[in-house]
């Protein structure tokens, strides 16, 4: 069911504390923590607590914890003082998407080409 930890994901593992992860910030209903193949000086996920497959189905489902999701990028990216930066979401095996627990790519700390590949 939508919102609800499932058993077999990666990200609701590490908002369980079941695998680690170097966290960034945690608020009530989002966690940001550090990629662990990080493709940018600053490369953190910012993810919500609650298990939703991808961003449409967590717009579709949750506004509110959209929003959440996307004021947590921004106070990730003050934080590590990056004056531009880029917040991806990678919807789809095709555009990407690996980790089925929706997560934002937050980027920055160097030169970003556009378009992306
Ligand atoms: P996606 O390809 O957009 O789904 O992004 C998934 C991201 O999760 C990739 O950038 C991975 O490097 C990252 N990742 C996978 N496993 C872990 C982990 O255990 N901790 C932190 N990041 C991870």
């Amino acid at each position: 069911m939508a919102g609800e930890p499932q058993d077999d994901c990666l990200f609701c593992k590490i908002v369980a504390g079941r695998i680690p992860a170097t966290v960034v910030r945690e608020t009530d209903t989002t966690l940001a923590f550090r990629d662990i193949n990080p493709q940018a000086p600053t490369h953190v996920l910012v993810i919500p607590k609650a298990h939703h497959r991808d961003a449409a189905a967590l717009a579709a489902a949750d506004p509110a914890l959209t929003a959440d999701v996307l004021r947590e990028t921004e106070a990730v990216a003050a934080e590590e003082n990056l004056d531009s930066y880029r917040t991806v979401f990678n919807t789809g095996s095709g555009a990407g998407q690996t980790v089925f627990h929706v997560h934002a790519h937050v980027l920055g700390g160097r030169g970003l080409q556009w378009p992306p590949g």
